[in-house]
């Protein structure tokens, strides 16, 4: 098959476009560099560098493509809640261009990859994909938008479309922005700079994180799923972990003693977020293989700071 990722230089595109180069597709990548890096790319991907937005690229670059995987993004919430025009002209207006350029086309499937952030705060865990979204910052407001632009043009035009949820990923080579969030690559930065690790609220939110391999199984399988147009599903761990308990794994690991400082009136954002994989087990088969403990040690062994010590 012949694909095209979007966002094909990120932390969760890179390594999707090597393994479907590795299961023997074509891959092309369009992606701006704003925060990607072309080294996680094997040499097989044919990257083009451009904005989501740029109508005669996209089309140029969809041709006889069979399948879109749609990951071009902002994605810090914190930068969002700063900036949320520029959040919803990549993450919607970017969305909207590629469903377009798509339709004119007549590419066969898109597999959007949306958020866990959609759901906010919620009565009850685990978080199914029939809760009604309660979508907190701008950057989840963009994500629960492009999944409905995504929906409605592509019922209007006869294009198959799969949003997948991702809850909290994290693994090796996952950017850190200047902010604490996200929590894991923050927590191991600040450990194994003999920094200080500032909690917001009292550090017993807890949310579902989810190894990158685990990830890529499933939006691998989600371009070739049968029976799954139009579907929302959850890609998560299934289990739920509070920031204390990152911070005590994180420690034991790194054999760091970092100072710990609870920021108790800080908004720490939805006291707890579990994904149910229910939908992801029944229709793409997907159950997440890396447990927190393996996954962790992994991503801070591939650390140059860990391995310097
Ligand atoms: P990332 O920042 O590493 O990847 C985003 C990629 O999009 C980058 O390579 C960036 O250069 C590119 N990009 C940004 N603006 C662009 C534009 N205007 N035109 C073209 N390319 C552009 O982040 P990520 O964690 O790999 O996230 C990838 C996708 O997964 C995003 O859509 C994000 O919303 C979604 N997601 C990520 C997570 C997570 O935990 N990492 C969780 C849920 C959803």
């Amino acid at each position: 098959m012949r694909y095209l990722i979007t966002g094909a230089a990120g932390f969760l595109g890179a390594p999707l476009a090597n393994r479907l180069i590795q299961a023997g597709h074509r891959v092309v990548g369009l992606d701006d560099l704003s925060t990607g890096d072309p080294e996680r790319l094997s040499s097989e991907v044919h990257l083009v560098r451009g904005d989501v937005n740029d109508r005669p690229k996209l089309w140029s670059l969809l041709q006889d493509v069979d399948c879109v995987y749609h990951l071009a993004a902002r994605v810090i919430v914190p930068e969002s809640v700063l900036y949320p025009s520029e959040y919803n002209q990549v993450n919607v207006g970017g969305t909207v261009s590629l469903m377009e350029a798509m339709r004119d086309v007549g590419v066969r499937r898109v597999v959007f990859v949306s958020s866990g952030t959609i759901y906010g705060n919620q009565r009850t865990q685990p978080l199914r994909e029939s809760c009604r979204p309660n979508p907190r910052s701008p950057y989840a407001v963009s994500k629960l938008s492009a999944e409905y632009y995504i929906r409605s043009i592509g019922d209007l035009w006869g294009i198959e479309t799969v949003c997948l949820r991702v809850f909290n990923a994290y693994g090796p080579g996952q950017r850190m922005p200047p902010t604490n969030a996200p929590v894991i690559p923050y927590c191991i930065r600040q450990a194994l700079d003999h920094g200080t690790i500032v909690v917001h609220g009292e550090g017993k939110q807890t949310r579902d994180y989810v190894y990158i391999d685990d990830v890529v199984d499933a939006m691998a399988a989600a371009s070739s799923m049968p029976d799954i147009n139009r579907l929302i599903i959850n890609v998560g761990s299934g289990k739920e972990t509070s920031v204390n308990d990152i911070i005590k794994r994180v420690v034991e690991i790194t054999h760091a003693k970092p100072e710990i400082v609870m920021n108790k009136t800080h908004d720490s954002g939805p006291a707890r977020m579990c994904a149910d994989l229910g939908l992801a087990k029944r229709k793409l088969g997907f159950s997440p293989k890396v447990s927190l403990a393996e996954g962790l040690k992994r991503t801070i062994e591939s650390d140059p700071r860990f391995r310097k010590k």
